[in-house]
């Protein structure tokens, strides 16, 4: 896997490239935007992790780039703790996931490989533990098919097919009521009864406040506390 690391911080990338390269990645570090906007452009990389805060070009004015010039390398952000108007701002430029400083290496190399595997994966759609075929519209979890109801199926498959990036909500409305003519509001019950029935898929879907939605790949932590809530079964 290349892995093009852009970061200004040199301990960490230090750090972060050895870790990498002990997991048989391939890494090209970077410490300039506009550098790395140049490597990104001649070179194929399977992913790039992407800090904000960067001299010479900024991380999402680099990421904008690469996006309106049809460059749909996966990106993993780094950004400061709490601060969610970055992160909002990341997805909605284009970025894949995203993981808060200071983070655990473990995770790091999971998400870096899992957004890297999301894009790859030439047939079905994935996105936590949830797949979804793209020819018949089954959606699995693990091995385990989902019934789900088909307002519900509609809009978990409009969700993940763009897994990483904000769905509008006009959009959404289409895929799940067609041409019916129901009030948006109707949109937030079908959001809620699938949020409820994912609990365990380790997935969340995040509202964009006057955007849309967008399906992330959730921690395993926060998966587990959704799940203390709410169960697969629940609500059929
Ligand atoms: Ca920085």
């Amino acid at each position: 896997m290349h892995v093009l690391l852009v970061e200004d911080d040199l301990a960490l990338v230090q750090t972060l490239a050895r870790s990498m390269a002990a997991g048989g990645m391939s890494v090209i570090s970077c410490s300039d935007g506009a550098e790395a906007l140049t490597l990104a452009r001649k070179r194929l990389f399977d992913v790039i992790v992407l800090d904000l805060g960067l001299p010479g070009l900024d991380g999402l004015e680099l990421l904008r780039r690469l996006r309106t010039s049809d460059n749909f390398t996966p990106v993993l952000i780094l950004t400061a703790r709490g601060a969610v108007g970055e992160r909002v701002a990341g997805l909605q430029a284009g970025a894949d996931d995203y993981l808060p400083k200071p983070f655990d290496l473990d995770e790091l190399m999971a998400r870096t490989q899992a957004v890297a595997r999301r894009r790859n994966a030439s047939g079905d759609w994935r996105c936590g533990r949830l797949r979804c075929e793209r020819t018949q519209g089954t959606v699995w979890c693990d091995e385990r098919p989902l019934d789900l109801p088909p307002r519900e199926a509609a809009l978990l498959q409009a969700l993940i097919q763009r897994a990483g990036h904000a769905v509008p909500r006009q959009r959404l409305h289409e895929a799940v009521f067609a041409d019916e003519s129901v009030g948006s509001e109707a949109l937030d019950v079908v959001l809620h009864r699938l949020r409820r029935r994912l609990a365990q898929a380790q997935v969340e879907i995040v509202t964009l406040r006057g955007v849309g939605c967008v399906m992330l790949e959730a921690a395993p932590a926060i998966a587990a506390s959704l799940a203390d809530g709410a169960s697969l079964a629940e609500g059929r």
